[in-house]
């Protein structure tokens, strides 16, 4: 099997279970008991904060706060930040039109609630600049949240020059960094991030464990009520045995960084230059300004269903931008964003390699995708009317 679904999930890292399997079998404690054996797992849940602080440059660890995922620490973030504004009659919230669903349906909620929010639009290469947020910031803006990279696009967003322009006009910054955390280096103090999520199973740890960084003094409020862990701002046991294995992980993808960068990027330009070959195929987002293991295109007169099922025949796992939204006949929110027609979005195909995958793999991908793309189109009304002249080619040859 070739796997290159990396965005979606990543097997977890021999070192992470290597990590985790002590705090089962023996400091396997309640890190809130007094007694040395409960203390035991408390040390281990310190030093995995500690990791996770270091990895992030984080000042103090006492701002790393766990959660049981991406999805919960963008909750955590967005909610606490907009009933503090709205304390001070700040309900202005700024975000961008192609932000994971964690954050987008936070936001719904919001508005439903009375809160007024804002979409950046996305430029056509699936960017957004730091002018466009500074024209959108209000006196009565409480929060601007924007993803480090989009994971469908693989689009890097300036976080950095964002992070600046907002602390210099007193609002806070919000960024769901799930898919750069142990991917791209982070420094939440360089570039001015107030609150940060991450996802542990993004970065070869385990699912269901994740970190919601937040800057000392930024308000936090409670998702979920109950004893006093994570200093009373996520009530529950910890998972040690998660957290400690997300800290190992994260830890050994910022060791690796540069080297699975290279590796990657290598394989990421020959998917690119050879996909590209295919006529009316246009890659999504930024060719150079992309995650490094981030391949992602549409072509025109398929559906990207039938190609996944297709190449999941043989033995090739990848993504399409609909799958998110399986059930629902909606391209992806984020290919209508970049400004791509809804026919062109429905045939969209998302490659995101890891460190583990090899040239062998691209070679296998490059034979198998342009012949999966021709027998769909062989056998496609829709592009024999295009063929006829009967309808328009949307994508260039
Ligand atoms: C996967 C993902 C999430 C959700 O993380 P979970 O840990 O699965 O809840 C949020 N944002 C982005 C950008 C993601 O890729």
């Amino acid at each position: 099997m070739i796997y290159a679904d990396n965005a979606a999930t990543t097997q977890m890292s021999q070192k992470a279970m290597e990590a985790m399997l002590p705090c089962m079998q023996t400091v396997w404690g309640n890190p809130s008991s007094l007694y040395a054996f409960g203390q035991k797992a408390a040390e281990a849940l310190a030093d995995a904060r500690e990791k996770v602080a270091t990895c992030l440059n984080a000042a103090d660890p006492g701002e790393i706060y766990f959660t049981s995922g991406g999805s919960e620490a963008d909750n955590q973030a967005i909610l606490s930040v907009a009933q503090n504004g709205a304390k001070q009659g700040k309900k202005h919230i700024i975000s961008t039109a192609f932000e994971h669903h964690a954050v987008l349906h936070t936001l719904q909620k919001l508005a439903r609630e009375g809160f007024e929010i804002e979409l950046l639009p996305v430029h056509e290469k699936g960017m957004i600049t730091p002018e466009q947020v500074v024209a959108a910031i209000r006196k009565d803006t409480a929060l601007v949240t924007a993803m480090y990279a989009n994971n469908e696009i693989g689009s890097i967003l300036p976080i950095g020059e964002i992070g600046a322009v907002c602390r210099e006009r007193g609002v806070l910054f919000h960024t769901d960094a799930v898919q750069a955390a142990g991917h791209l280096p982070l420094d939440v103090q360089r570039e001015n991030i107030d609150l940060l999520s991450l996802s542990g199973h993004k970065f070869h740890g385990p699912k269901g464990v994740g970190v919601l960084y937040a800057k000392k003094g930024v308000p936090l409020m409670n998702l979920i009520e109950g004893g006093a862990q994570e200093r009373g701002k996520r009530a529950g046991t910890e998972n040690v045995p998660a957290i400690v294995g997300m800290a190992a992980a994260l830890s050994e993808a910022v060791a690796n960084m540069a080297a699975d960068t290279q590796k990657l990027l290598a394989m990421r330009g020959r998917l690119i230059a050879g996909l590209a070959k295919i006529p009316h195929s246009a890659l999504n987002g930024d060719s150079d300004r992309r995650l490094p293991g981030n391949v992602s295109f549409c072509f025109e007169g398929i559906e990207g269903e039938s190609l996944l099922l297709l190449l999941d025949d043989r033995g090739i796992c990848a993504s399409s931008g609909s799958a998110c939204t399986s059930g629902s006949l909606d391209p992806s929110h984020v290919l209508l964003a970049i400004g791509r027609p809804h026919e062109v979005a429905h045939g969209s195909l998302r490659l995101s390699l890891g460190a583990d995958n090899t040239e062998e793999d691209v070679d296998k991908i490059l034979a198998a995708v342009p012949e999966v793309v021709t027998y769909l189109r062989s056998i496609s009304p829709l592009w024999k009317d295009k063929l006829n002249g009967k309808r328009p080619f949307l994508l260039p040859e």
